[in-house]
């Protein structure tokens, strides 16, 4: 899949919409969120538009590898602590009932000193 003209991480992916980039290589991105949940609270994204985690094929499993390789050593880099004192949370909300609402693929990466991540 392309660039989906309505996607705003598309639009994002393509500069036409600003974003606070934490990283960028040939296939993915990765940028601070607009509403953090937490001291740290970036978003990693392929550039590639696939809607979400239920649309994955067998031919995806190299980019969510990067994808999964890429998370924890850009969340140290933004301040997370090492484990196992420190950590991370790696989320992907998947449709409607996941709580999904940007429909292009993406991993949260939340974390930062507690209390925010009880519960
Ligand atoms: P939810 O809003 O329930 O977390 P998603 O898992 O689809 O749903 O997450 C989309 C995330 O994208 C949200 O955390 C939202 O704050 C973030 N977001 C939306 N628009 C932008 C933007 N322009 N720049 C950075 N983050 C954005």
């Amino acid at each position: 899949m392309n660039a989906s003209p309505d996607c705003i991480f598309c639009k994002i992916v393509a500069g036409q919409i600003p974003s606070r980039k934490v990283y960028e290589d040939d296939e993915l991105y990765a940028f601070h969120d607009i509403k953090p949940w937490a001291p740290v609270h970036f978003l990693v994204i392929p550039k590639l538009h696939i809607p979400s985690m239920a649309q994955l094929e067998a031919s995806h499993a190299a980019l969510l590898g990067k994808m999964m390789v890429l998370a924890p050593q850009l969340a140290l880099e933004q301040g997370c602590n090492p484990y196992p004192s420190g950590g991370f949370r790696v989320i992907a909300n998947t449709g409607d009932d996941g709580g999904q609402e940007v429909h292009h693929l993406h991993l949260h990466v939340i974390g930062g000193p507690r209390p925010w991540a009880r519960g």
